[in-house]
């Protein structure tokens, strides 16, 4: 037999032994605060499912009827078959929502990234990034050609530092995740737009954890900061708080524009799905109509940090519903959350590469879809495994 794969094998079986190796689940129901995992009904903190909208009646029902109407495919990308009304529908709802000249839905958050860097800078050009952005921004900006500089996490003055050292560059742009989703800590907007607009360096944030969570009714970072007309370009993605699949680059019409001209994902990968497209449109109005769902997650994860905290666990510095529980070596997080599991709680491990070595976590993602007596259940579970591991 040829011995060409044997090497993954190997690389495999080292995961194994470093604690390393991800094992994905089998969900048998459909995303909520309860789920069938494995054949085991557990209580839901692992998914991003911020408002509880992956299986809210209206945004099934919208992704029927736009089914019965006009079908599920794009059939082709938008350039080549057009481009259905329910698309541009959805990108100026969008648009209008997060208070913007426009806006351009892709496939995904991800092709979002990869779709836009390399749009609007290329190899003689420099992009300063934070250190911990996340692998879309990071594949999106090697695949752009630009010189990559790196800047400490979130460190206004190591990137004045690193700009001022950089001397030679064509156009210059300054990416940041706005929510960090290891850590749930947000990025210092302001700050970072002042260093923009001091530099005339173009200024970029993806938002993908602080749509629908951050901001007036979930309307964004941008939102959250006040600094609506000052950021050059806000990537999103609607996976995550929105319930559905689907990216979205909004800002100045000219760079959706262009964007429809240059960007490789829009000219040469199918559109978001009418389904999709129909059940974001539900969620926009579903946010436009009431923050009811926005405050409750909030207040959620206010519960649960302070019930964590409470007990002695190390929350780490989130500002926002996603809480990681600091736990240090990546074995004893593996450990902690198949602990949780039986216990009925379904928490993951988070471990190196996704997080450095030494920061392995449990990661706890809230939702409004959790219950008062949900949130209890979960903080007794983590009381119990703390204890039984000796971390509180
Ligand atoms: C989740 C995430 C993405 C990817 O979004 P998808 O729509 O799932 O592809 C991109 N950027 C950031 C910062 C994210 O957290």
């Amino acid at each position: 037999m040829s011995t060409k794969l044997t090497w993954i094998e190997d690389e495999l079986a080292s995961l194994r032994e470093q604690g390393l190796f991800t094992n994905i689940r089998t969900l048998s129901s459909a995303q909520g605060a309860w789920l069938e995992v494995d054949g085991k009904r557990v209580l839901n903190f692992c998914a991003n499912n911020y408002l509880g909208l992956a299986n809210h009646p209206q945004l099934r029902d919208a992704a029927k009827s736009a089914i019965d109407r006009m079908g599920i495919g794009p059939a082709a990308v938008r350039t080549i078959a057009g481009t259905t009304n329910l698309h541009l529908q959805l990108e100026e709802r969008l648009a209008r929502f997060k208070g913007v000249e426009a806006a351009l839905t892709f496939q995904s958050g991800f092709n979002a990234n990869i779709a836009t860097i390399p749009a609007l800078v290329g190899k003689d050009d420099v992009i300063f990034s934070d250190q911990l952005n996340h692998a879309s921004i990071i594949d999106g900006c090697r695949l752009s050609r630009a010189r990559i500089v790196a800047y400490a996490h979130n460190d206004v003055d190591d990137l004045r530092r690193k700009i001022a050292e950089t001397t030679e560059y064509g156009r210059r742009i300054i990416i940041t995740d706005g929510v960090f989703s290891m850590d749930g800590d947000i990025a210092p907007l302001p700050a970072l737009y002042e260093v923009a607009a001091e530099h005339d360096i173009l200024l970029m944030v993806d938002d993908a954890h602080g749509e629908g969570v951050l901001g007036k009714g979930g309307r964004g970072i941008v939102d959250h900061f006040d600094l609506h007309g000052k950021v050059d370009i806000e990537v999103g993605t609607m996976s995550k708080a929105f319930g559905v699949v689907g990216g979205i680059v909004a800002g100045r019409k000219v760079l959706v524009d262009w964007l429809k001209q240059r960007a490789r994902p829009f000219l040469f990968s199918s559109a978001m799905t009418i389904p999709d497209v129909a059940a974001c449109l539900a969620a926009v109005d579903l946010l436009e109509s009431s923050t009811e769902l926005v405050d409750r997650l909030w207040s959620n994860a206010k519960t649960f940090r302070e019930g964590l905290a409470g007990l002695g666990f190390d929350t780490g510095h989130s500002q926002t519903p996603i809480v990681p529980v600091m736990l240090g070596e990546a074995p004893l997080a593996q450990q902690f959350s198949k602990r949780l599991f039986e216990e009925g709680v379904f928490a993951m491990a988070i471990g190196f590469p996704t997080v450095a070595k030494g920061k392995a976590r449990i990661r706890v993602m809230n939702s409004a879809a959790h219950t008062p007596e949900d949130l209890e259940t979960a903080l007794a579970a983590f009381e119990r495994v703390g204890k039984e591991l000796g971390v509180v």
